[in-house]
């Protein structure tokens, strides 16, 4: 399982493939992406390999400099198009992927439907995506903080908004996140091998912290919305 988001002036899918093939090796069962084109969100998503999401998205390319990409391992709902991630809001103007184990999801997502939100898969995820719809008001970060007060469990999540082109956010607790810092680019990954073909500068996320990435910028969070500096790593090392 493995996640990688982008923000930059590259083709988000470009980057995104290739940073989930260089997490093939933590495992799935599935694959997906997300990518902001200025005018909508487009998410494709299939169960099987990554050359199943490659293949369609050779043939029907997405156009877009924002995205998340996400190799799922099933824990809730079986390997299936619909339970692959990302998973997004009824309208679909906020899609979100995670790694990790939503453990109340059952009853957040009794309490969303009773609020009318309907679901299209079986996963934990998806309360995510439902409950960001739920808190948002124009800002995704602050929605993203709320969500998490309501959520117990393990998370490595990555979120756009169809409304909001210029950001990425994301956010970690119990799940292994890293940041990586370009020119006028900038990542996050499951892990570091995903992102050496374009830099060698990381953050190494923290649990509880929540982090706004913008093409020129990386802001770090606590989950009380204080900033929080956090050092420069230089990978030295290759893969
Ligand atoms: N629990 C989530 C699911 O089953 C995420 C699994 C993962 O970490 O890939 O969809």
């Amino acid at each position: 399982c493995g996640i990688v988001g982008y923000i930059g002036n590259r083709h988000a899918t470009e980057v995104i493939m290739n940073g989930l093939a260089k997490l093939e090796y933590r495992g799935y069962d599935s694959s997906g992406v997300a990518v902001n084109t200025g005018c909508d969100l487009e998410i494709r998503k299939y169960k099987g390999r990554l050359s199943v999401l490659e293949q369609d998205l050779d043939k029907n390319p997405v156009e877009g400099n924002l995205g998340i990409g996400h190799t799922r391992w099933a824990t809730h709902g079986a390997p299936s198009d619909e339970n692959s991630h990302p998973h997004y809001n009824m309208n679909e103007s906020i899609a979100v992927v995670h790694n990790g184990i939503i453990e109340n999801y059952m009853q957040l997502k009794e309490d969303l439907i009773e609020k009318g939100y309907r679901f299209n898969s079986e996963t934990d995820t998806e309360v995510l995506a439902h409950l960001l719809d739920h808190y948002y008001a124009g800002d995704l970060f602050d929605a993203l903080c709320k969500v998490l007060k309501d959520v117990r469990g393990a998370y490595a999540i990555g979120a756009i908004s169809k409304d909001e082109p210029e950001r990425l956010i994301a956010a970690r607790k119990d799940s292994p996140l890293v940041v990586g810092l370009g020119e006028s680019e900038n990542f996050i990954a499951s892990d570091i091998p995903a992102l050496l073909s374009y830099t060698r500068k990381v953050h190494l996320i923290d649990d509880g912290e929540i982090v706004v990435l913008t093409k020129d910028g990386v802001q770090i969070y606590d989950c009380d919305q204080n900033p929080v500096t956090k050092e420069v790593m230089n990978i030295e090392w290759d893969v």
